[in-house]
Formats: C-alpha cells, sequence, structure tokens
C-alpha cells in the first residue's frame, strides 16, 4: 500500500490541471483498492454544493451533473460531519440518495472520506463495491491518508485551473481571479510579472513564448550538446570507479539526448511558439510519466534518469534564457521561493512588487522588500507562477491579495488606493525634524536597519540617528563568490561615510536559516537549528578573520563602527568571537600600523538560551540587540519561513512580552546599553507595547521609521506602561492584538494602523 501511495502522490504532483489530478486519483485509488468504484466530489463555491468531478466505475456521462447540497446524501454527510463514513449497505442509510444517471445500483457498500485543506473541506472522496461488505480498517486508513497527503495538491490545482477557466471564458476580456498570501509589506504594487526560476525543477518552469523560434532551436541544441559533453567527460572520469553496467549507463544517457523524435518533439513545440526552457521541460515531463507507469520496474526506474537528465539540459538552457532581456517598466518579481539574490539581475528601480510562493511575512525576503518599501505578498501558495511571466498583476502588500486580470473598476480602486498612500507617506515625512519624545516627555530613538545599496539612501532621507543592524549577508547574497578583504572594506566604508557620524552597527555574516549563499549552499534538514549565524563564523575563522579586518579597516578615520554577533546561544562563543575580534583588531594595530578607535561589540539575543543569560552576556560586551524575529520562531516554535504555520507566529505572545520584560530588567541590571532590530520595532502597535516595557531603542525598515515616530509623538510613555502592563497579564496573543488595537484607536493613529500589514486572524477586522 504504501508503494502505491507514494506513486499516487508522484504522479498527482507532476500533473498540471485539476482534472489530470482528479483522473489520476479516481484511477490509481480504485486499482490499489481493488474497488468497483472511486468517484471525486468537491465542493463547488458558486453553486453551495458538492459536485461530481471524476469517476472511475460510474458512468461518465454523470460527471459534473450529479450535485449534493450541504447535508445532502452520504457525500453531504460525511462532508458535514468530517469524518469518514463506512457503511456495508449504503442504501439503508436514511441519508441515503439514489441518483440514476451514474449507473451505481449494483453497488452497495460505500465508503466516503472527507479531503480537508487547512481545516476547510474541499469535497469527498467515494469507494464503492459491489459485495455487502464494510471496507477493511485497513483500507480505510488508506484511503484517509490518500486524501489527507493529496489536499493540497487538489487546492492548489482548484486555484490553478480557476484562473485558466477565467481566463478561456473571458476570451480577451478582463476576468478577475484573486489569491490569498501574507500581508508581508504594506502598499499597492501595479505592474507586469517577471518570473524567477531559481531551481532547476522540471516542474517549475515559468511557462515563456518566444517570437525567434530559431534561436531557441539553436540554444536548445547547444544545451544538448553541451550535456553530451559533460556526459562524456563525467564518465570518462568515473571509468576506473565504474563497474561496466554502470559505465553502461552514460552511453544511454547519450543516447537518449541523440534520440531523433524527442529531439523533434522539442524544436516543433519551439517552432510553435513556446521558449526552450517550457518546450523542454513539458516534453521531458510527459516521457517521466511515461516511464513511471511502465510494468517493468527497470524501466519504471528509468524515469529518475530521464528526470536528471532533463535537469541538467535545463541548466544549460536556463543559463541562456534571452526572453528574460526586455523587462517591463514596472516590474512585479514572482518566484516559488524568491530571496534577495533575485534582485542582482533586474533593476530595483523599477520593482514595484514582489510575491513569493514559499516563505512568510518574517522570512528575509519580506524584509528585504520592507527595507525598499515595496508592496510584498508571501506564501501566495496556490498561485499558479509559472503561467504569469507579462501579465499585469496587483499586489497588495497589505492585505496579502494579488489580483490578476483585474476588472477595470478594481483596478481603478487601487490606482486610488496608490494615491491616497502617497499622500499619507508625504504627509509623515513632515515629521522627520520633529524630536523624539513622546506627549509626556520621554526621549526615544529610532534606528534603521540596512543591507542593501538601494535602502541607505531611504535610510538617510528617513532621519534615523544611527544604524541598529546592518546584514552584512545581504551583500554576500548578491555575488558569485565570497567577496574579498578590500571587496569588503568597500561595502562597508560606503556604509560608514554615508552615516557619519552617526553609528553603523554591523552585524558578522548570519548566513543559515532561510539565507543561503548561492556559492556556499548548506543543505541541512533543519536549517533553522542546524549551522546557522556565529555559529558558521566560528568554524571558518579565515571567513569571519578576514570580516572583522574588513570592517576594521574601512572604518579608520571615521570611527563610527559598532560590530555585533549574531544567533549567540552560549558564552564559550561569544568568548571565543571576542578573542578573535581582539586578535584581528590587534593584529591590525600593533603589527600593521593601522590606526583604528576601537569600536563597540555588542550581542544579539535572539535565542532563548540568551534571554536566561543576558546579565552573563551583557558584563562581556557593550550593548545588546533584541531579534524579536528569531527570538519569536524560536520561543513558540514556529519557522518564520513557512506560510503553514504563519497564523501561530506572533511577536505579541504573551511569552514573547515576558521574554522581552526579562531581557530589557536584566540588561539594566548590568547597565548593558540596550536595542531591538527585530521587525516588531517597526510596527506602530507593537511599539507601544515595547516602549511601556522601557525600550527606548527601536531599529526598523527605513520604510516603517515614521509611522512608528507617528505613533510614539502620540502615545505617552505613562499611558504606555499601563497598556504593557495589562497585556503582560492576557492569556494570548490575540486578546492583546484586540486589546491594543482598540486602547489604541483614536483617530490620529487609527490611520496608521490600518496602512501596516494586517494580522491573518479575525481580530484584524477590528482595525480595517
Ligand atoms: C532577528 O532575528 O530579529 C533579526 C533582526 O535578525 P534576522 O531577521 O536577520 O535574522
Ligand atoms: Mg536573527
Amino acid at each position: 500500500m504504501l508503494a502505491s501511495l507514494r506513486a499516487i502522490v508522484q504522479e498527482v504532483n507532476s500533473a498540471r490541471s485539476l482534472p489530470e489530478v482528479l483522473t489520476i486519483i479516481v484511477t490509481e485509488v480504485r486499482s490499489a483498492m481493488q474497488a468497483g468504484v472511486c468517484s471525486a466530489y468537491l465542493f463547488d463555491e458558486t453553486d453551495q454544493r458538492y459536485v461530481l468531478m471524476a469517476t472511475e466505475g460510474l458512468r461518465q456521462e454523470s460527471i459534473g451533473n450529479v450535485r449534493l447540497g450541504m447535508r445532502e446524501g452520504l457525500v453531504g454527510l460525511v462532508a458535514a460531519k468530517q469524518e469518514p463514513l463506512n457503511l456495508e449497505d449504503a442504501d439503508q442509510h436514511p441519508n441515503f440518495a439514489y441518483f440514476e444517471e451514474t449507473g451505481e445500483s449494483p453497488f452497495h457498500s460505500f465508503l466516503g472520506v472527507p479531503i480537508i485543506h487547512h481545516r476547510k473541506v474541499l469535497g469527498v472522496l467515494v469507494l464503492q463495491q459491489e459485495t455487502q461488505r464494510r471496507f477493511a480498517s485497513e483500507e480505510e486508513a488508506f484511503v484517509v491518508t490518500v486524501c489527507a497527503q493529496l489536499s493540497g495538491a487538489i487546492a492548489h490545482a482548484e486555484a490553478t485551473g480557476a484562473l485558466r477557466q477565467l481566463a478561456s471564458a473571458g476570451r480577451g476580456k478582463s476576468r478577475e481571479a484573486i489569491f490569498q498570501g501574507i500581508a508581508s509589506s504594506p502598499g499597492v504594487g501595479i505592474g507586469r510579472a517577471v518570473l524567477v526560476s531559481s531551481s532547476t525543477d522540471l516542474s517549475a518552469v515559468p511557462e515563456r513564448f518566444t517570437k525567434d523560434p530559431a534561436a531557441e532551436i539553436k540554444i536548445f541544441l547547444e544545451a544538448l550538446k553541451a550535456t553530451k559533453r559533460d556526459m562524456r567527460n563525467l564518465g570518462d572520469g568515473l571509468a576506473s570507479k565504474l563497474s561496466e553496467e554502470e559505465f553502461a549507463l552514460f552511453e544511454v544517457y547519450i543516447r537518449m539526448l541523440d534520440d531523433r523524435s524527442l529531439v523533434r518533439e522539442v524544436k516543433d513545440a519551439i517552432k510553435q511558439g513556446r521558449a526552450a526552457t517550457s518546450a523542454w521541460s513539458s516534453v521531458i515531463l510527459k516521457h517521466v510519466r511515461t516511464f513511471k507507469k511502465m510494468d517493468d520496474p527497470y524501466l519504471r526506474e528509468r524515469a529518475a534518469d530521464v528526470n536528471d537528465l532533463g535537469r541538467r539540459v535545463l541548466g544549460y538552457l536556463q543559463a541562456k534564457d534571452t526572453e528574460q532581456t526586455s523587462l517591463p517598466r514596472r516590474i512585479v518579481l514572482v518566484g516559488e521561493d524568491l530571496s534577495a539574490t533575485a534582485l542582482a539581475d533586474i533593476p530595483v528601480s523599477r520593482l514595484v512588487g514582489i510575491i513569493s510562493l514559499k516563505g512568510s511575512s518574517n522570512s528575509h525576503m519580506a524584509i528585504v522588500g520592507r527595507a525598499l518599501g515595496i508592496p510584498t505578498v508571501m506564501g501566495a501558495v496556490n498561485l499558479p507562477w509559472t503561467e504569469l511571466e507579462g501579465q499585469e498583476l496587483i499586489v497588495d502588500g497589505s492585505t496579502g491579495e494579488v489580483i490578476s486580470r483585474a476588472t477595470r473598476t478594481v483596478r481603478r480602486n487601487y490606482v486610488q488606493r496608490q494615491r491616497e498612500e502617497r499622500q499619507f507617506n508625504k504627509d509623515l515625512e513632515k515629521l522627520r525634524d520633529i524630536p523624539c519624545h513622546t506627549p509626556d516627555g520621554k526621549r526615544f530613538s529610532l534606528w534603521v536597519n540596512t543591507g542593501l545599496r538601494q535602502d541607505t539612501l531611504q535610510s538617510l532621507k528617513s532621519g534615523a540617528e544611527a544604524v541598529g543592524l546592518f546584514r552584512t549577508e545581504i551583500p554576500f547574497l548578491m555575488r558569485s563568490s565570497f567577496p574579498t578583504e578590500d571587496e569588503q572594506i568597500e561595502i562597508y566604508r560606503e556604509q560608514l561615510v554615508a552615516f557619519s557620524p552617526r553609528p553603523v552597527t554591523m552585524r558578522t555574516l548570519d548566513i543559515g536559516g532561510d539565507k543561503d549563499l548561492p556559492y556556499f549552499p548548506i543543505e541541512e534538514e533543519n536549517p533553522f537549528l542546524g549551522w546557522r549565524g556565529i555559529r558558521i563564523s566560528l568554524d571558518h575563522p579565515e571567513i569571519f578573520l578576514v570580516q572583522i579586518r574588513a570592517m576594521l579597516r574601512a572604518s579608520e578615520g571615521i570611527n563610527n563602527l559598532r560590530i555585533m554577533l549574531p544567533m549567540i546561544s552560549n558564552i564559550p562563543e561569544l568568548e571565543r568571537a571576542l578573542q578573535l575580534i581582539d586578535r584581528a583588531y590587534g593584529e591590525l594595530t600593533e603589527e600593521e600600523g593601522y590606526s583604528i578607535k576601537r569600536p563597540l561589540i555588542g550581542a544579539m539575543i535572539e535565542v532563548p538560551a540568551a534571554v536566561y543569560q543576558v546579565k552573563e552576556i551583557g558584563r562581556r560586551v557593550d550593548f545588546l540587540s533584541v531579534g524579536t524575529n528569531d527570538l519569536t520562531q524560536y520561543l513558540l516554535a514556529v519557522d518564520r519561513n513557512n506560510p503553514r504555520v504563519a497564523d501561530l507566529y506572533h511577536t505579541l505572545h504573551p511569552s514573547v512580552l515576558r521574554a522581552l520584560k526579562s531581557i530589557i530588567e536584566q540588561a539594566s541590571s548590568v547597565k548593558c546599553q540596550l536595542s531591538i532590530c527585530g521587525e516588531m520595532a517597526g510596527d506602530p502597535l507593537s511599539v507601544v507595547v515595547l516602549l511601556g516595557l522601557g525600550y527606548e531603542t527601536f531599529s526598523m525598515s527605513a520604510s516603517s521609521l515614521m509611522r512608528v515616530k507617528s505613533m510614539l509623538l502620540n502615545v505617552s510613555c505613562k499611558d504606555a506602561e499601563i497598556l504593557a502592563r495589562r497585556a503582560l497579564k492576557m492569556p494570548d496573543s490575540n486578546a492583546i492584538y484586540k486589546f491594543m488595537a482598540e486602547a489604541l484607536n483614536q483617530p490620529e493613529v487609527a490611520k496608521l494602523l490600518s496602512a501596516t500589514p494586517k494580522r491573518r486572524t479575525e481580530t484584524s477586522k477590528l482595525i480595517a
């Protein structure tokens, strides 16, 4: 059964449409269960009924015609109760409804299992047998497993299919489709989709077209030639280590690439207007599917070889992707798993929106989106992204919605909203030179988080008093190898000079987690709990020392450098890092004659272990900064990058607030400077809680700075303290959020709150 399950899942995942997905499911499940009938019913939102969408065993004419109300028939009952129903004699059940057109009269036994995705019933999978017997409990368990495993694929195919249907029904007219993701950087962006495909996954190749088939065919033939050359070299290089049989496999690969009918198929598809990447991937996927269906296990296994070969050729094709060159004037960057590296290939000045299918509002791509003030939607899991190249999209970074083929009225409304937002931001800019004091005279400091060249300018304009976090890994991400000491000096010096005499806090390399350097890939099962941040730096002192030397040398004569260490989770690693910094400083000043002022050194508090050792850490450094992004994910055991659990990621969780309170108490007791540089500091509502807890220095994306300032100019410190005290006593984050939103719902601040990304909870309605 497990083998059948795996095969079904594999096949479904490579299908490209809803009918294809459902046909595979009913065919394969019926055959695995040796049942008479397997049918799939899906809920039709418009009709509010369950519709027979695919069947093996019932009459095909009944597809689309059999429809059952919410509680009608056995299907309606299974959906309403959200649990399996296993009957030996279905016709005796009071809920039984008979549909003559299906030809189901000979079938007596019935097993219905709900298909549930993210707590929502999508439909019901039904098995029927002629014999009067209950399905065995193992059979029931198998169908439950199939439904649970495939509900995501069905939901995705449904959403994708909806877009295609709308597109064809529209016959050129504008027909709207809305996709929900996670609101990650506020504002509205309207532009044309530019797809970024970072992997050589054949099923994630963007659908692209060409106006120059001859050029694409040439590229395709060159890619084939290059791959054949690689295979030959690889085979020759391994000749002495391989058995004759294994060696022969390389010849088989080369012959596959020489196969005339395969080449012709791809060429034909290109001649019909498809780009080489699209033509190649769809032809290869078709062959992979054919191999997978073969009865002979040896041939079935060859599916993996064809797939591998396909990926190799695709790698060459992607490197030559010519269609990318003419970029639209307003770019909406779309990708399956976008990272800041994607920005290296486009003119950022033309970027108006960012959409990623993976990731969440605390992923680093979202942080970069906020830093640049670009509307961003993450976790848009159902977006049929490979088909959107060149299409106009509206990105609503405040609600998390992506709209394709918007109607004229909807588009007009969004353009109007853009105008209002621009005006709102202009009004906020007037606050730039107002001193940072709450109405009752409490002084607060607003710092910025930087990393990209492009956000430096915005940060300077925002009137920030310092850089609280310069993410040095971002310039590292944009390159194809580690920068040399001199190259790093140039990057750091530019930053230090731009902000001088204001302090600049440079964090040492914080890679790992969701920040993978293209030239230093880290493959781990559990990357956020793995080799990250300071752990990598300490394991590679040659990389760490070069970075420290570059920072120190860059600061010569400017003297505004602060160095900060990420992911500190124990004292020995802090001490080791401090020793290495001392060593670099000593070598530069005593041995090499540089005249450099010793910078302040700090540590981040972003791991729960560090929360319990703030005093010990604080005694060893000059300053501390709380990284609430990681602290929240580790305290709540919620991956900050996973859209599936995004609803559980709350910086206003009582445990996070209690940790923040403890951190400030401990830091004050050892008189260690403290700031906060996680995204929480850039959220106008949360910042009031932080002020109430005693925090005074907030470091955030430049685009959030004026909103936060506007909030703090309006809320007295005394009120903030009362609110924070009450919030600390509340049982959960929703209660805290609701309480804070209501308390701050005065005319001056309500507009501010509505301009920040909405939380995906029912409480968000309160401030909408
Ligand atoms: C944090 O974890 O809060 C932080 C500021 O660091 P990063 O988001 O870069 O991990
Ligand atoms: Mg962090």
